[in-house]
């Protein structure tokens, strides 16, 4: 297999200026890529505003021989991101990799949540993923060729306590790819989730100094270059950290069918350990995938065929 390079290649990558999205920024550029560092250069919590770390970023890039720009949108703002993709036509005439990696926590359990933190978190993960994603689509279907990545966590997928804001919007990016992908598919779209874990301010306190350092960002990157790089694969989701990488993935069990009278919620408890059994279990390509079982299911439970 040969090296995974992205000579002539144009990537954004939001939130670039530290942590996860710098690491990728560097990881892009050091293989050939020009790189529009994106960020809005805030805290934590999404408070404040600054282009210093974007333009550093951007200078180590330069340094070591690569090209890049900046751009401080706001990923959440739609105008802003148009203006962002804008200027990265004008610079270089395509956009073929999109990394949507900004993000910000505002964490409280749910009854001390105010909604407008949650709606916040959701609008910065969820809506800034859709606005880069949207923005930088028309090109990737002009060109058929397009790779984007979004930017999940193990809250989103398994769940974490007080982060009801982050959870949400961080699953949302799963039924996000889920959709670019069977739609990315006929103009050579690739559409995949990385799911991090790594030590940046993020999760400053919440790690022992020697976890802290095996889970530096850079070693989630390879993941990352991986599902943008000529031969990604789509529809994945890459869990990553301190050089572990394994794939979350999505099954439905093959269930029951329960018809006319047997069809009630005792049936429903008293056979559950039927429905949850993970024998014969699959995961469905596409929503229609799941009517047709079910479809199928009861036809055949009725000896009728169906057309499909
Ligand atoms: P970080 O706080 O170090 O970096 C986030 C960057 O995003 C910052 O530079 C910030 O300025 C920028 N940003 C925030 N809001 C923005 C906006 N509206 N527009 C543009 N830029 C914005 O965080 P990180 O740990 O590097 O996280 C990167 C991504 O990985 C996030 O989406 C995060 O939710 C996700 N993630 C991180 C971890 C982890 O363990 N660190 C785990 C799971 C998921």
């Amino acid at each position: 297999m040969g090296d995974i390079r992205f000579d002539g290649r144009v990537a954004i990558v939001t939130g670039a200026g530290v942590g996860l999205g710098r690491s990728h920024a560097l990881g892009l550029a050091a293989r050939g890529a020009r790189v529009v560092v994106n960020d809005l250069g805030v805290s934590r919590d999404g408070t404040g505003a600054s282009s210093e770390a974007a333009l550093s970023v951007v200078e180590e890039i330069k340094a070591m021989g690569g090209e890049a720009i900046s751009h401080g949108a706001d990923v959440s703002d739609e105008e802003a991101v148009k203006d962002m993709i804008a200027q990265a036509m004008d610079a270089w005439g395509r956009i073929d990799i999109c990394v949507n990696n900004a993000g910000i926590l505002m964490d409280k359990t749910f009854s001390k949540m105010e909604m407008s933190a949650f709606r916040k978190v959701v609008d910065v993960h969820l809506i800034g993923s859709a606005n880069v994603a949207h923005a930088c689509w028309p090109m990737m279907r002009e060109q058929q060729y397009g790779r984007v990545v979004f930017t999940s966590s193990a809250s989103g997928l398994y769940g974490n306590f007080g982060q009801s804001n982050y959870g949400a919007a961080k699953a949302a990016m799963m039924g996000l790819m889920n959709v670019l992908h069977l739609e990315g598919a006929r103009d050579n779209i690739r559409v995949n989730t990385l799911a991090p874990t790594a030590a940046t301010r993020m999760t400053e306190e919440l790690l022992p100094p020697e976890a802290a350092t095996l889970l530096a960002p850079e070693t989630i990157t390879p993941g990352l270059l991986y599902l943008v790089s000529e031969d990604a694969p789509s529809r994945v989701i890459l869990g990553a950290g301190a050089g572990s990488f394994a794939q979350t993935r999505v099954y439905e069990t093959k269930g029951i069918t329960l018809l006319d009278a047997d069809n009630t919620p005792e049936a429903v408890a008293a056979r559950f350990s039927e429905i949850s059994d993970p024998k014969g279990q699959a995961e469905l390509d596409d929503a229609f995938s799941q009517t047709k079982k079910y479809a199928l299911n009861a036809a055949q439970a009725r000896g009728l065929k169906l057309g499909w």
